[in-house]
């Protein structure tokens, strides 16, 4: 559904390029991560599928269409984006969820509008927060809140940039969960930056290493190697498997 080929981009000249030929296919109702350094260009990356930043050269296909040619509003029903930082305004958890809703209702939200949300705020077992301000909420609430706003733009990509980012480990557990529901129960497509490999083995179906602007690797866990990890972060990891589980241990060779 996404198909990405040999994109280049620099925010300005004669500065280098940031992403400078980067190749990405994912299919509906997968979970893509993007691996890298910091500064490696995953939000850009992430910022130029959104529209923000225009390349160079290249393309981004979704489904066939050139995103690139789409108006803003039509791209919006396609693709949502849950930010690092999240800034809402003074408002209910409803008013918020409702907002994701505007590339559907111009000026004012309709009955169909309401019911998306009434059933966005259930499934995600919301209903009790609704009338409640999200300035009220922790990170974790407000996050998930995040991803209701996403999913009632009813998007068939969901864009992450570290989701689990500023996250306590039950939060952080909370926001995977429901990213692999979202993708399996809707057939969704993620596309998430995460900086933790284990929680990425996790979660991920592709994952996408990228160092300098270039995706160097791209494939199921089995591309999760010592080898490719030594290669795109210069750090030593040792993989271990525990009941056929890739565990990532940190600090490899002093093991
Ligand atoms: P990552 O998300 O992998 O940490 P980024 O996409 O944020 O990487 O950054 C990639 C490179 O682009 C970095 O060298 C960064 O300094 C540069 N960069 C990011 N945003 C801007 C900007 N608005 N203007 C100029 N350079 C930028």
């Amino acid at each position: 559904m996404l198909e990405i080929r040999d994109l280049r981009f620099r925010y300005s000249r004669p500065a280098p390029l940031v992403l400078s030929g980067v190749d990405l296919s994912l299919k509906r109702g997968e979970i893509g991560i993007l691996l890298g350094r910091n500064g490696s260009g995953k939000t850009t990356l992430f910022k130029t599928i959104l529209g923000v930043c225009r390349p160079e050269e290249g393309s981004i296909l979704f489904d066939g269409e050139d995103l690139m040619k789409m108006s803003r509003h039509e791209r919006a029903r396609r693709i949502a984006y849950v930010p690092q930082a999240i800034q809402f305004g003074a408002l209910s958890v409803f008013d918020t969820v409702l907002l994701g809703r505007l590339s559907y209702f111009g000026y004012k939200a309709g009955k169909e509008d309401m019911e998306a949300v009434e059933r966005i705020l259930c499934d995600m077992q919301l209903e009790d927060f609704a009338a409640r301000s999200v300035e009220e909420l922790s990170g974790g609430e407000r996050q998930k809140i995040a991803i209701a706003r996403a999913l009632a733009q009813d998007p068939q990509l969901l864009i992450f940039d570290e989701p689990t980012g500023n996250l306590d480990i039950a939060n952080e557990q909370l926001i995977i969960e429901e990213a692999r529901r979202v993708a399996r129960e809707k057939g969704i497509a993620i596309l998430t930056s995460l900086h933790d490999l284990n929680q990425a083995l996790d979660l991920g179906d592709r994952f996408y290493f990228m160092k300098n602007g270039r995706i160097l690797y791209t494939g199921g866990p089995e591309t999760v190697t010592e080898a490719v990890i030594r290669e795109v972060f210069d750090a030593e990891v040792r993989i271990v498997s525990i009941h056929d589980k890739k565990i990532i241990i940190n600090g490899g060779n002093k093991l």
